[in-house]
């Protein structure tokens, strides 16, 4: 089994890491247009911020986690998600204390339990931004915007962003009265765990999979309803700006997110299947629940990589291919080696890739794997062409060779 990754993790190689590496970069060079500073966290945190973070009634935190006792006796749980990380770490370095907003962006791996038959990964990876220090709905536009131009840039044209709002916690307390009040009414067909569910954290049992639950959940009141004037304000302005910036939206009351942390705006962009390619929004009490003496307003999204790949496959976009070699060089006889080693060092520095052989291989071998490699051009170096300075190049396209001056092969290529 020593060869065999753990279940629900897979490597990252040929095709999938060249998308992977191009994904990230469209995502890092977009970023960066919007000034949004790059963070890295650790991969493993006190199990209590996420605990406190993403909630407790939250599956994530019920069911998901990654939890394990490390050998200090301190509960350690790897990262299921990327917000809680980064608004701990914006705390720790009190980041609050320089001009507002803090806008940081991260790739990172996330971990959760799932179980094997949802298809889902163990560890999976996602892009994420948070936006810290700002009340205003400006902030969901400016996230809303990026991934707009992400999506874009990917050539994807079937997630189509879909917004609601949930309200503030002052909403959060109306409407928990009324829809505990609705499951109440219906709980005969509630499943085992929202019934507990419910008592908690009503808001929880509108994520339920199970078909009963989803069928009273169809008809449950809706947080839309129940939003004070500041959190319709603020939903208001926030549809206001898309609809001034051409950007198409759809209210969807459905969606309500999985974590406990959000507030007023949730967003996600979904595709005509119902997948949803990123999900984010406004965070307000966040900061407040994992340091009682702050009290700072946040928002982000997180757009899973795996889930781009998988909608890039799912609409046929190509990426672009990784660069083939510029140049292959043969060699012919032991005592070229060295110096034809040092023409390929050369011509790396310039910046070409370059390939050579390191199998000892005869020319005619060594002529195959530059074609099997797809090298735009090959040349052969033997100790004659050592001596007068010049090598045939060839075209490998089209077979076409050219003699030309070892010093000057990258004027060819
Ligand atoms: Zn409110
Ligand atoms: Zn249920």
């Amino acid at each position: 089994m020593i060869t065999q990754a753990p279940r629900g993790t897979q490597d990252w190689y040929g095709k999938d890491m060249h998308k992977r590496t191009v994904i990230e970069k469209i995502c890092r060079d977009i970023a960066k247009t919007f000034n949004i500073k790059e963070i890295i966290t650790p991969v493993f945190e006190h199990t209590v911020l996420f605990q406190r973070g993403v909630g407790e009634t939250t599956d994530v935190v019920q069911k998901e986690m990654y939890t394990f006792t490390d050998k200090g006796d301190r509960s350690i749980t790897l990262k299921p998600e990327g917000t809680a990380g980064a608004i701990r770490a914006y705390l720790e370095h009190n980041l609050y204390a320089i001009p507002q907003p803090i806008k940081l962006f991260y790739v990172t791996p996330a971990f959760r339990y799932e179980k094997p038959q949802s298809g889902r990964l163990r560890q999976h990876h996602q892009f994420g931004v948070e936006i810290v220090g700002s009340k205003s709905p400006m902030v969901e536009v400016e996230l809303i915007v990026l991934v707009t131009k992400i999506i874009k840039e990917l050539g994807l044209k079937d997630a189509k962003l879909h917004i609601n709002s949930i309200g503030c916690k002052d909403c959060r307390q109306t409407y928990n009265k009324a829809l505990l009040d609705y499951l109440k009414a219906n709980e005969e067909c509630l499943c085992p765990t929202c019934k507990e569910r419910m008592l908690k954290n009503p808001l929880r049992v509108l994520d339920c999979k199970e078909e009963g639950c989803k069928k009273i959940v169809k008809d449950a009141p809706r947080t839309i309803e129940y939003l004070d004037d500041e959190c319709k304000n603020h939903f208001e302005e926030l549809k206001k700006m898309l609809e001034g910036l051409n950007i198409p939206y759809e209210v969807d009351t459905g969606i309500v997110r999985g974590l406990d942390y959000y507030t007023k705006t949730v967003f996600e962009f979904v595709d005509s299947d119902g997948f949803t390619l990123c999900g984010g929004g406004r965070y307000d009490g966040l900061v407040h629940e994992i340091d009682e003496k702050q009290d700072i307003p946040s928002a982000g999204f997180g757009m899973g990589i795996e889930r781009i790949i998988y909608f890039l496959e799912k609409e046929g976009v190509e990426l672009e291919e990784e660069s083939k070699p510029s140049l292959y060089v043969g060699i012919m006889g032991s005592e070229a080696k060295v110096k034809a080693y040092g023409i390929v060092n050369d011509l790396r520095n310039k910046g070409f890739i370059v390939e050579t052989d390191y199998l000892d291989r005869s020319v005619k071998a060594q002529m195959k794997y530059a074609n099997k490699i797809e090298a735009k051009f090959s040349v052969v170096i033997g100790e004659n062409e050592l001596e007068s300075g010049e090598v045939s190049l060839k075209n490998m396209e089209n077979g076409e060779t050219n003699t030309v001056k070892i010093d000057e092969i990258d004027k060819y290529l």
